[in-house]
Protein backbone atom coordinates (compact mmCIF):
# COMPACT_ATOMS: atom_id res chain seq x y z
CA UNK A 1 0.00 0.00 0.00
CA UNK A 2 1.37 3.34 -0.73
CA UNK A 3 2.69 5.16 1.70
CA UNK A 4 0.29 8.54 3.09
CA UNK A 5 1.82 12.08 2.07
CA UNK A 6 2.08 14.83 4.17
CA UNK A 7 -0.18 17.46 2.33
CA UNK A 8 1.65 20.76 2.41
CA UNK A 9 4.63 19.80 0.62
CA UNK A 10 6.50 22.41 -1.32
CA UNK A 11 9.34 21.84 -4.10
CA UNK A 12 12.49 22.80 -2.63
CA UNK A 13 13.27 25.81 -5.01
CA UNK A 14 10.15 27.47 -4.63
CA UNK A 15 11.48 28.81 -1.74
CA UNK A 16 14.67 27.07 -0.12
CA UNK A 17 18.03 29.31 -0.49
CA UNK A 18 20.09 27.84 -3.40
CA UNK A 19 22.49 26.09 -0.76
CA UNK A 20 20.10 23.00 0.16
CA UNK A 21 20.51 20.12 -2.00
CA UNK A 22 17.93 19.34 -4.15
CA UNK A 23 14.93 17.44 -2.36
CA UNK A 24 14.00 14.15 -4.63
CA UNK A 25 11.42 15.34 -7.32
CA UNK A 26 9.62 12.77 -8.21
CA UNK A 27 7.25 13.20 -4.96
CA UNK A 28 6.60 16.53 -4.69
CA UNK A 29 3.08 17.87 -3.92
CA UNK A 30 3.10 21.95 -5.03
CA UNK A 31 1.26 23.90 -3.15
CA UNK A 32 0.38 27.62 -2.99
CA UNK A 33 3.23 30.84 -3.13
CA UNK A 34 2.01 32.23 -0.17
CA UNK A 35 1.86 29.24 2.16
CA UNK A 36 5.01 28.63 5.01
CA UNK A 37 8.21 26.88 4.11
CA UNK A 38 8.49 22.89 3.66
CA UNK A 39 8.67 21.10 6.70
CA UNK A 40 12.28 20.16 7.21
CA UNK A 41 14.65 19.16 9.74
CA UNK A 42 17.20 22.18 10.61
CA UNK A 43 20.50 20.11 10.50
CA UNK A 44 22.40 21.80 7.52
CA UNK A 45 22.38 19.86 4.43
CA UNK A 46 25.82 18.36 3.53
CA UNK A 47 27.65 20.80 0.15
CA UNK A 48 25.91 20.34 -3.44
CA UNK A 49 29.19 19.33 -4.88
CA UNK A 50 29.59 16.35 -2.36
CA UNK A 51 26.02 14.86 -3.86
CA UNK A 52 26.19 15.82 -6.64
CA UNK A 53 29.57 13.90 -7.59
CA UNK A 54 28.44 11.06 -6.09
CA UNK A 55 26.37 9.29 -8.79
CA UNK A 56 25.15 6.47 -6.67
CA UNK A 57 23.21 8.86 -4.69
CA UNK A 58 23.59 6.32 -1.40
CA UNK A 59 23.75 7.37 2.11
CA UNK A 60 26.20 10.06 3.07
CA UNK A 61 28.41 10.32 6.71
CA UNK A 62 28.61 12.31 8.89
CA UNK A 63 32.28 11.51 9.86
CA UNK A 64 32.07 10.63 13.22
CA UNK A 65 30.69 7.31 15.03
CA UNK A 66 30.05 6.08 18.37
CA UNK A 67 32.72 3.81 19.54
CA UNK A 68 30.61 2.07 21.53
CA UNK A 69 27.08 0.48 20.94
CA UNK A 70 25.47 0.74 24.13
CA UNK A 71 24.12 3.83 24.59
CA UNK A 72 21.67 5.86 26.82
CA UNK A 73 19.18 8.57 26.48
CA UNK A 74 17.38 11.02 28.18
CA UNK A 75 14.12 13.01 27.56
CA UNK A 76 14.37 16.49 28.96
CA UNK A 77 11.39 18.23 28.47
CA UNK A 78 8.22 17.30 26.85
CA UNK A 79 5.57 18.55 24.02
CA UNK A 80 2.29 20.03 25.82
CA UNK A 81 0.14 17.64 23.62
CA UNK A 82 1.22 14.72 24.25
CA UNK A 83 0.95 12.52 27.48
CA UNK A 84 4.59 12.14 28.53
CA UNK A 85 3.99 7.94 28.28
CA UNK A 86 3.38 8.34 24.63
CA UNK A 87 6.24 10.42 24.18
CA UNK A 88 8.56 7.77 26.00
CA UNK A 89 7.07 5.12 23.43
CA UNK A 90 7.67 6.59 20.39
CA UNK A 91 10.93 7.94 21.27
CA UNK A 92 11.62 4.36 22.13
CA UNK A 93 9.99 2.63 19.11
CA UNK A 94 12.47 5.64 16.57
CA UNK A 95 15.01 4.30 18.41
CA UNK A 96 14.44 0.83 17.63
CA UNK A 97 14.05 1.32 13.91
CA UNK A 98 18.02 1.40 13.99
CA UNK A 99 18.67 -0.86 16.32
CA UNK A 100 17.32 -3.83 14.96
CA UNK A 101 19.40 -3.81 11.83
CA UNK A 102 22.59 -2.97 14.24
CA UNK A 103 24.47 -3.78 17.27
CA UNK A 104 22.74 -1.00 18.93
CA UNK A 105 21.37 -1.10 22.03
CA UNK A 106 19.48 2.22 23.54
CA UNK A 107 18.62 2.23 27.51
CA UNK A 108 16.37 5.33 28.76
CA UNK A 109 17.60 7.23 31.50
CA UNK A 110 15.80 9.92 34.18
CA UNK A 111 18.63 11.74 35.30
CA UNK A 112 22.35 12.95 34.84
CA UNK A 113 24.00 12.56 31.32
CA UNK A 114 23.07 10.09 28.67
CA UNK A 115 24.36 9.89 25.78
CA UNK A 116 21.38 11.07 23.71
CA UNK A 117 19.81 14.17 25.38
CA UNK A 118 16.41 15.03 24.07
CA UNK A 119 14.49 18.07 24.80
CA UNK A 120 11.77 20.03 23.15
CA UNK A 121 12.27 24.13 22.96
CA UNK A 122 12.18 26.79 21.25
CA UNK A 123 13.51 29.74 19.18
CA UNK A 124 16.83 30.49 20.57
CA UNK A 125 18.15 28.22 22.74
CA UNK A 126 21.87 27.68 22.64
CA UNK A 127 23.27 26.37 20.14
CA UNK A 128 23.05 29.06 17.22
CA UNK A 129 20.41 26.78 15.38
CA UNK A 130 17.45 28.75 16.91
CA UNK A 131 13.90 27.36 16.05
CA UNK A 132 11.55 29.43 14.21
CA UNK A 133 7.78 28.33 15.34
CA UNK A 134 5.54 26.55 14.04
CA UNK A 135 5.71 25.18 10.79
CA UNK A 136 9.99 25.24 8.72
CA UNK A 137 12.22 23.36 10.53
CA UNK A 138 11.01 21.15 12.95
CA UNK A 139 14.05 19.66 14.87
CA UNK A 140 17.78 18.84 14.53
CA UNK A 141 20.64 16.63 15.89
CA UNK A 142 24.43 17.36 16.14
CA UNK A 143 26.52 14.47 14.94
CA UNK A 144 28.76 12.22 17.27
CA UNK A 145 32.74 13.50 17.31
CA UNK A 146 31.04 17.15 17.55
CA UNK A 147 31.32 19.42 20.31
CA UNK A 148 27.66 18.75 20.78
CA UNK A 149 27.34 15.22 20.18
CA UNK A 150 24.03 13.02 20.91
CA UNK A 151 21.65 16.42 21.39
CA UNK A 152 18.20 15.98 19.22
CA UNK A 153 16.15 19.37 20.14
CA UNK A 154 12.54 19.60 18.93
CA UNK A 155 10.87 22.16 17.88
CA UNK A 156 8.27 23.05 20.88
CA UNK A 157 6.18 25.07 18.75
CA UNK A 158 5.05 22.37 15.94
CA UNK A 159 1.92 20.46 16.55
CA UNK A 160 3.41 16.90 17.52
CA UNK A 161 0.99 13.99 16.90
CA UNK A 162 1.53 10.33 17.07
CA UNK A 163 1.12 7.92 14.15
CA UNK A 164 -1.40 10.62 11.98
CA UNK A 165 -0.84 13.62 9.58
CA UNK A 166 -2.75 15.94 11.40
CA UNK A 167 0.17 17.78 12.60
CA UNK A 168 3.63 16.50 12.49
CA UNK A 169 4.14 13.08 13.08
CA UNK A 170 7.03 12.73 15.68
CA UNK A 171 8.27 8.92 15.14
CA UNK A 172 9.07 9.74 11.71
CA UNK A 173 10.63 13.10 12.91
CA UNK A 174 12.75 11.49 15.89
CA UNK A 175 13.78 8.36 13.86
CA UNK A 176 15.37 10.81 11.71
CA UNK A 177 17.11 12.86 14.07
CA UNK A 178 18.06 9.76 15.72
CA UNK A 179 19.80 8.98 12.15
CA UNK A 180 22.02 12.13 12.61
CA UNK A 181 22.72 11.60 15.95
CA UNK A 182 24.27 7.77 14.91
CA UNK A 183 26.26 9.36 12.54
CA UNK A 184 24.43 10.06 9.32
CA UNK A 185 23.76 12.94 7.34
CA UNK A 186 21.06 13.26 4.99
CA UNK A 187 20.96 11.47 1.40
CA UNK A 188 20.08 12.41 -1.88
CA UNK A 189 18.42 8.91 -2.31
CA UNK A 190 14.69 9.21 -2.53
CA UNK A 191 12.44 7.78 -0.09
CA UNK A 192 15.15 7.18 2.65
CA UNK A 193 14.41 8.30 6.43
CA UNK A 194 17.49 10.72 5.96
CA UNK A 195 15.96 12.66 3.14
CA UNK A 196 16.02 16.69 4.46
CA UNK A 197 12.20 16.83 3.70
CA UNK A 198 9.29 16.01 6.40
CA UNK A 199 6.73 13.44 4.77
CA UNK A 200 4.17 11.50 6.60
CA UNK A 201 4.72 7.84 5.90
CA UNK A 202 2.94 5.16 7.48
CA UNK A 203 4.28 2.59 8.66
CA UNK A 204 7.91 3.74 9.91
CA UNK A 205 10.70 2.13 7.67
CA UNK A 206 14.35 2.52 6.65
CA UNK A 207 14.86 2.82 3.40
CA UNK A 208 17.53 0.53 2.04
CA UNK A 209 19.48 3.63 1.81
CA UNK A 210 18.93 4.23 5.46
CA UNK A 211 19.85 0.55 6.41
CA UNK A 212 23.39 0.42 4.31
CA UNK A 213 24.14 3.75 5.81
CA UNK A 214 24.22 2.55 9.27
CA UNK A 215 25.55 -0.36 8.97
CA UNK A 216 28.47 0.62 7.11
CA UNK A 217 28.50 2.40 10.46
CA UNK A 218 28.11 0.03 12.90
CA UNK A 219 27.76 -3.52 11.14
CA UNK A 220 24.81 -5.83 11.19
CA UNK A 221 22.64 -7.33 14.51
CA UNK A 222 24.73 -9.94 17.22
CA UNK A 223 23.80 -13.03 16.36
CA UNK A 224 22.09 -14.00 19.74
CA UNK A 225 24.26 -15.58 22.43
CA UNK A 226 21.58 -18.38 23.16
CA UNK A 227 22.12 -19.54 19.82
CA UNK A 228 26.02 -20.35 19.91
CA UNK A 229 27.47 -22.93 21.93
CA UNK A 230 29.38 -21.72 25.33
CA UNK A 231 32.97 -20.54 24.58
CA UNK A 232 35.97 -21.40 26.32
CA UNK A 233 37.77 -18.52 27.12
CA UNK A 234 36.52 -14.99 26.44
CA UNK A 235 33.49 -14.31 24.07
CA UNK A 236 34.93 -12.62 21.28
CA UNK A 237 32.70 -9.61 19.77
CA UNK A 238 29.95 -11.12 21.92
CA UNK A 239 28.12 -9.25 24.58
CA UNK A 240 30.34 -6.62 24.67
CA UNK A 241 30.30 -2.67 24.53
CA UNK A 242 32.70 -2.72 21.84
CA UNK A 243 32.31 -1.50 18.20
CA UNK A 244 33.19 -4.20 15.47
CA UNK A 245 35.62 -2.64 12.94
CA UNK A 246 33.91 -1.59 10.11
CA UNK A 247 32.38 -4.05 7.43
CA UNK A 248 34.99 -3.32 4.63
CA UNK A 249 33.45 -2.80 1.36
CA UNK A 250 35.23 -3.82 -1.81
CA UNK A 251 37.32 -0.91 -2.91
CA UNK A 252 36.40 0.56 -6.28
CA UNK A 253 38.78 -0.55 -9.20
CA UNK A 254 41.63 2.66 -10.03
CA UNK A 255 41.64 2.28 -13.88
CA UNK A 256 37.47 3.26 -13.82
CA UNK A 257 37.39 5.95 -11.20
CA UNK A 258 38.27 9.66 -10.81
CA UNK A 259 39.98 10.33 -7.93
CA UNK A 260 38.33 12.52 -4.93
CA UNK A 261 41.62 13.73 -3.71
CA UNK A 262 46.15 13.15 -4.26
CA UNK A 263 48.52 14.11 -2.01
CA UNK A 264 52.64 13.80 -1.74
CA UNK A 265 52.99 12.56 2.35
CA UNK A 266 56.17 11.79 3.65
CA UNK A 267 57.60 11.31 0.46
CA UNK A 268 54.80 8.78 -0.62
CA UNK A 269 51.74 9.29 -3.34
CA UNK A 270 48.11 8.69 -1.78
CA UNK A 271 45.15 9.02 -3.71
CA UNK A 272 41.79 8.61 -2.06
CA UNK A 273 38.33 7.47 -3.06
CA UNK A 274 35.38 6.70 -1.35
CA UNK A 275 36.93 6.40 1.68
CA UNK A 276 39.64 3.99 0.54
CA UNK A 277 43.61 5.12 -0.18
CA UNK A 278 46.01 3.65 -2.75
CA UNK A 279 49.54 4.48 -1.76
CA UNK A 280 52.78 4.64 -4.54
CA UNK A 281 56.32 4.41 -3.40
CA UNK A 282 58.24 5.75 -6.51
CA UNK A 283 55.92 4.60 -8.87
CA UNK A 284 54.63 1.10 -7.43
CA UNK A 285 51.53 0.88 -5.95
CA UNK A 286 52.57 -0.71 -2.12
CA UNK A 287 51.38 -4.43 -1.01
CA UNK A 288 47.97 -4.01 0.78
CA UNK A 289 46.80 -1.34 -1.14
CA UNK A 290 44.23 -0.05 -1.86
CA UNK A 291 43.26 0.34 2.03
CA UNK A 292 40.44 1.87 4.20
CA UNK A 293 41.90 5.18 4.80
CA UNK A 294 40.38 5.63 7.78
CA UNK A 295 43.27 2.52 8.59
CA UNK A 296 45.94 5.69 8.80
CA UNK A 297 43.52 8.27 9.66
CA UNK A 298 40.79 7.62 12.47
CA UNK A 299 37.73 9.78 12.14
CA UNK A 300 38.73 10.70 8.81
CA UNK A 301 35.36 11.78 6.69
CA UNK A 302 34.51 9.48 3.54
CA UNK A 303 35.08 10.88 0.46
CA UNK A 304 37.62 13.62 1.12
CA UNK A 305 37.41 16.86 -1.34
CA UNK A 306 41.19 17.76 -1.32
CA UNK A 307 44.04 16.95 1.02
CA UNK A 308 47.45 18.11 1.20
CA UNK A 309 50.80 17.83 3.71
CA UNK A 310 52.09 21.03 5.00
CA UNK A 311 56.00 21.72 5.52
CA UNK A 312 55.89 20.40 9.08
CA UNK A 313 54.17 17.31 7.69
CA UNK A 314 50.78 17.77 9.08
CA UNK A 315 48.42 16.56 6.31
CA UNK A 316 44.92 18.24 6.19
CA UNK A 317 41.91 16.96 4.54
CA UNK A 318 38.74 19.10 3.51
CA UNK A 319 35.17 17.66 2.57
CA UNK A 320 32.56 19.91 2.31
CA UNK A 321 32.65 23.31 4.89
CA UNK A 322 35.06 21.60 7.12
CA UNK A 323 38.42 20.08 7.62
CA UNK A 324 40.66 18.16 9.95
CA UNK A 325 44.26 18.13 10.72
CA UNK A 326 46.42 15.11 11.35
CA UNK A 327 50.04 15.22 12.37
CA UNK A 328 50.97 11.62 10.67
CA UNK A 329 48.17 9.23 11.66
CA UNK A 330 47.51 11.44 14.65
CA UNK A 331 44.15 13.43 15.01
CA UNK A 332 45.62 17.20 15.68
CA UNK A 333 42.29 19.10 14.77
CA UNK A 334 38.84 18.95 13.19
CA UNK A 335 36.39 18.98 12.18
CA UNK A 336 36.82 21.94 12.15
CA UNK A 337 34.75 25.05 10.01
CA UNK A 338 36.53 26.53 6.73
CA UNK A 339 35.65 30.19 7.70
CA UNK A 340 38.46 29.90 9.78
CA UNK A 341 40.66 29.80 7.25
CA UNK A 342 38.89 32.49 5.96
CA UNK A 343 36.96 30.66 3.24
CA UNK A 344 33.26 31.13 2.94
CA UNK A 345 31.19 28.83 2.19
CA UNK A 346 33.37 27.58 -0.53
CA UNK A 347 33.87 23.77 -0.67
CA UNK A 348 37.66 22.61 -1.79
CA UNK A 349 38.08 20.62 -4.43
CA UNK A 350 41.61 20.52 -4.37
CA UNK A 351 44.54 21.63 -2.63
CA UNK A 352 48.31 21.97 -3.87
CA UNK A 353 51.63 22.42 -1.21
CA UNK A 354 53.75 24.00 -3.77
CA UNK A 355 57.42 25.95 -3.97
CA UNK A 356 60.40 24.70 -2.98
CA UNK A 357 59.89 24.98 0.56
CA UNK A 358 56.11 23.15 0.37
CA UNK A 359 54.94 26.69 1.94
CA UNK A 360 53.38 27.97 -1.34
CA UNK A 361 49.43 26.38 -0.89
CA UNK A 362 46.70 26.63 -2.69
CA UNK A 363 43.25 25.87 -2.89
CA UNK A 364 40.99 25.39 -5.81
CA UNK A 365 37.11 25.02 -6.21
CA UNK A 366 34.56 26.63 -8.29
CA UNK A 367 36.85 27.40 -10.87
CA UNK A 368 38.25 29.97 -8.63
CA UNK A 369 41.85 29.42 -6.10
CA UNK A 370 43.19 30.99 -3.28
CA UNK A 371 46.30 31.49 -1.78
CA UNK A 372 46.66 30.65 1.86
CA UNK A 373 49.27 31.27 4.45
CA UNK A 374 50.11 28.79 7.01
CA UNK A 375 52.17 31.72 9.66
CA UNK A 376 48.38 33.29 9.50
CA UNK A 377 46.35 29.99 9.19
CA UNK A 378 43.82 32.44 6.94
CA UNK A 379 43.86 32.82 3.11
CA UNK A 380 45.14 36.18 1.85
CA UNK A 381 41.70 37.21 0.95
CA UNK A 382 38.14 35.30 0.48
CA UNK A 383 37.69 37.04 -2.60
CA UNK A 384 39.33 34.13 -5.16
CA UNK A 385 41.08 34.01 -7.95
CA UNK A 386 40.24 32.57 -10.86
CA UNK A 387 42.14 29.27 -12.22
CA UNK A 388 42.80 30.31 -15.40
CA UNK A 389 46.09 31.77 -14.37
CA UNK A 390 47.10 28.50 -14.33
CA UNK A 391 47.82 28.36 -17.69
CA UNK A 392 47.09 24.94 -19.65
CA UNK A 393 45.30 24.03 -16.88
CA UNK A 394 41.26 23.66 -16.98
CA UNK A 395 39.86 25.58 -14.33
CA UNK A 396 37.30 22.77 -12.57
CA UNK A 397 40.24 20.35 -11.13
CA UNK A 398 39.62 17.18 -9.06
CA UNK A 399 42.94 16.90 -7.17
CA UNK A 400 45.95 18.90 -7.64
CA UNK A 401 49.71 17.64 -6.00
CA UNK A 402 53.47 18.30 -5.89
CA UNK A 403 56.06 15.71 -6.96
CA UNK A 404 59.61 15.32 -5.63
CA UNK A 405 60.79 17.12 -8.63
CA UNK A 406 58.93 20.09 -7.81
CA UNK A 407 56.09 19.44 -10.74
CA UNK A 408 52.66 20.61 -10.11
CA UNK A 409 49.91 17.85 -11.45
CA UNK A 410 46.36 18.66 -11.63
CA UNK A 411 43.80 15.78 -11.80
CA UNK A 412 40.06 16.33 -13.71
CA UNK A 413 38.24 12.95 -14.22
CA UNK A 414 40.77 9.97 -15.73
CA UNK A 415 42.96 13.08 -17.15
CA UNK A 416 46.17 14.71 -15.26
CA UNK A 417 48.12 17.61 -16.15
CA UNK A 418 52.01 17.98 -15.50
CA UNK A 419 52.58 21.91 -14.60
CA UNK A 420 56.53 23.26 -15.22
CA UNK A 421 57.27 25.42 -12.09
CA UNK A 422 59.70 27.76 -14.06
CA UNK A 423 57.92 28.64 -17.09
CA UNK A 424 54.80 28.23 -15.18
CA UNK A 425 52.65 26.64 -17.38
CA UNK A 426 51.22 22.80 -18.33
CA UNK A 427 53.77 20.85 -20.46
CA UNK A 428 53.46 19.89 -23.79
CA UNK A 429 52.02 16.37 -24.67
CA UNK A 430 49.44 16.82 -21.23
CA UNK A 431 46.88 15.21 -20.19
CA UNK A 432 47.43 11.80 -20.51
CA UNK A 433 45.55 9.46 -18.69
CA UNK A 434 45.99 9.01 -14.94
CA UNK A 435 44.98 5.02 -14.71
CA UNK A 436 48.02 3.71 -17.35
CA UNK A 437 50.76 6.43 -15.90
CA UNK A 438 49.78 5.35 -12.00
CA UNK A 439 48.40 2.38 -11.98
CA UNK A 440 49.85 0.66 -15.14
CA UNK A 441 46.17 -0.17 -16.90
CA UNK A 442 45.85 -0.82 -19.93
CA UNK A 443 44.80 2.52 -21.92
CA UNK A 444 41.81 1.45 -24.13
CA UNK A 445 42.41 1.91 -27.68
CA UNK A 446 39.78 4.51 -28.31
CA UNK A 447 40.93 7.38 -26.08
CA UNK A 448 40.58 10.31 -27.72
CA UNK A 449 42.66 13.67 -26.31
ZN1 LIG B 1 17.93 15.94 9.16
ZN1 LIG C 1 19.20 23.10 19.08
Amino acid sequence: DAPHRHPVRKPWHEAAPSSLAPAPTTQETPRPASSPRPPRCGVPDPPDGQSARNRQKRFVLSGGRWEKTDLTYRILRFPWQLVREQVRQTVAEALQVWSEVTPLTFTEVHEGHADIMIDFTRYWHGDNLPFDGPGGILAHAFFPKTHREGDVHFDYDETWTIGNNQGTDLLQVAAHEFGHVLGLQHTPAAKALMSPFYTFRYPLSLSPDDRRGIQHLYGRPRPAPTSRPPAMGPQAGVDTNEIAPLEPEAPPDACEITFDAVSTIRGELFFFKAGFVWRLRGGRLQPGYPALASRHWQGLPSPVDAAFEDAQGHIWFFQGAQYWVYNGEKPVLGPAPLSELGLLGSPIQAALAWGPEKNKIYFFGGGDYWRFHLSTRRVDSPVPRRATDWRGVPSEIDAAFRDADGYAYFLRGRLYWKFDPVKVKALEGFPRLVGPDFFGCTEPANTFR
